[in-house]
């Protein structure tokens, strides 16, 4: 009988599982390696004192037949789905989702900015090719939705969120993340509220009880999966991979979900030219604070987007109001996302920075001076978003190419250096098991269902 082909996984996230998860364990011997004490990654949660909580809300956006079979497998009976009620609070008030198609409250001055730019943009950029999302963000911004949603809205939220200047970083992000209307929706949406919904995540689904972990360990069990056990070094050359547990594993294909630059440094012997590509990978962090709080129903609200320097906070959500299940009865809970620059997340032992959290969500009128916080929880997520370099496209084809020459996947958000979501990156690892054994890589359609 032939030997079986032995695949190491780095990574317990949602990508690397997927990609053990869909190899054949007749024809594969699958070993994950996973740093932290859980599965999961940017998709586990943790409970506190009854109240669970994700790594900022982690909701379920399916386009595709084959993913949602498979979590309605995994989650049989577990699942919520969702209606999406998010906002934006600005000047004082809250003004639905998107902004750029929502402009009714908002100061008249505002509205007229907003709505003039709008038309005077459509007008002068009619062209596709002058709003191309290569160009940075800024210009394409400015073209696309003109000077006054700009200036009221994408400038300083981008800003908070991405924590770079906007002109460092393009467009080619946005995709099916940013909402682009036509004049006629921004009209009616400046003279009243709207009935229209826009985006990719107008539904969602999520789990009824445990949070998003229950995904994350569905699709883990029965893998083989080493828990506290960090990829040390990868000898690419002699294809070996040293664990922090002293342990040497061989492999025929080794799939990386890691931070790509986490990989590449620990990679000794380089060539050159990838070498000095790897410290040229730019990223934000974030920092999410769960707070657990001893009021039902602070908010309707699935989340709230905040745009102004006051705020310190860029989206505030409401777990309890994805799933009644998650927190104690007569509680709430919240996500609180602060976007720092790349690995410089604020001082949060310090107790003025809950107060100056606090100071923000009481203005906002999501707290009342009465409320008391049951649970604070601080996670910093270092590698939280990638920032699209004019130079990342043609970085990546070259890392990628010489990864994939050396039997070497880096796939998943962060593996393959990407703006993703957990559908893409469970694609992204079923892919690969595809590629390794040697299967069609187009055995699902890869067009969306709708
Ligand atoms: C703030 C934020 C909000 C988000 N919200 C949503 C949402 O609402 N909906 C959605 O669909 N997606 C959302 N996402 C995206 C989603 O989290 C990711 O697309 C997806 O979970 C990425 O999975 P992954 O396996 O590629 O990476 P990861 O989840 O990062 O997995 C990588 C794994 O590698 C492990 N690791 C790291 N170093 C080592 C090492 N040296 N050795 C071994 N293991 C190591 C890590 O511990 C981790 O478990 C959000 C992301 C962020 C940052």
């Amino acid at each position: 009988m032939k030997n079986k082909s032995k695949v190491v996984v780095l990574g317990g996230g949602l990508a690397g599982l997927s990609a053990a998860y869909h190899l054949d364990p007749a024809h594969h011997d699958v070993r994950i390696a996973e740093k932290s004490g859980s599965v999961g990654g940017t998709a586990r949660s943790v409970t506190l004192k009854g109240f669970t909580f994700d790594i900022t809300g982690h909701l379920l956006h399916l386009h595709y037949d084959y993913t949602k079979g498979l979590i309605q497998k995994l989650l049989a009976g577990n699942l919520y789905t969702c209606i999406r009620k998010a906002s934006i609070f600005s000047n004082g008030v809250q003004t639905e989702y998107p902004f750029q198609a929502n402009t009714f409250g908002l100061p008249k001055k505002v509205i007229s900015e907003c709505v003039e730019g709008f038309k005077e943009a459509v007008k002068k950029y009619s062209d596709p090719a002058l709003r191309s999302t290569s160009l940075p963000f800024a210009d394409w911004s400015l073209r696309t939705f003109g000077a006054g949603i700009h200036k009221h809205f994408m400038k300083p939220y981008n800003e908070k969120l991405w924590q770079v200047d906007l002109k460092e970083m393009t467009a080619e992000w946005c995709g099916m993340f940013v909402p682009q209307p036509k004049v006629g929706d921004v009209v009616a949406g400046s003279q009243k509220r709207p009935k229209k919904s826009f985006g990719y995540n107008a539904t969602f689904l999520y789990p009824k009880k445990g949070g998003i972990q229950v995904l994350s360990e569905s699709i883990a069990k029965g893998l083989d999966v080493r828990l506290n056990c960090a990829a040390d070094e990868v000898l690419w050359r002699e294809k070996k991979v040293r664990l922090s547990n002293g342990d040497v594993l061989d492999y025929d294909s080794l799939v990386s979900t890691l931070p790509l630059a986490e990989l590449l440094k620990r990679m000794p012997g380089l060539p050159p030219e990838i070498e000095c590509l790897k410290a040229r990978l730019r990223f934000t962090s974030v920092l999410c604070v769960n707070l657990g709080v001893d009021r039902s129903k602070i908010s309707d609200r699935s989340w709230i987007y905040f745009p102004e320097k006051k705020f310190p906070f860029y989206r505030v959500g409401f777990p309890m109001n994805f799933t009644p299940h998650i927190v104690p009865k007569g509680c709430s809970s919240m996500y609180v996302e602060v976007g720092c620059p790349a690995g410089k997340v604020p001082d949060f032992k310090n107790p003025d920075f809950l107060k100056g959290i606090r100071k923000g969500l009481e203005e906002a009128k999501i707290l009342k001076k009465s409320d008391k916080i049951l649970v604070a929880d601080y996670i910093p997520i270092r590698y939280a978003y990638v920032v699209y370099t004019p130079e990342r496209k043609a970085q990546m084809e070259k890392i990628l190419k010489f990864l994939n020459g050396n039997s070497i996947h880096s796939i998943g958000r962060y593996g393959a250096w990407k703006y993703s979501f957990m559908e893409e990156a469970i694609l992204d690892g079923k892919k690969t098991a595809e590629l390794i054994s040697g299967a069609s890589p187009a055995r699902e359609p890869l067009s969306p269902s709708r």
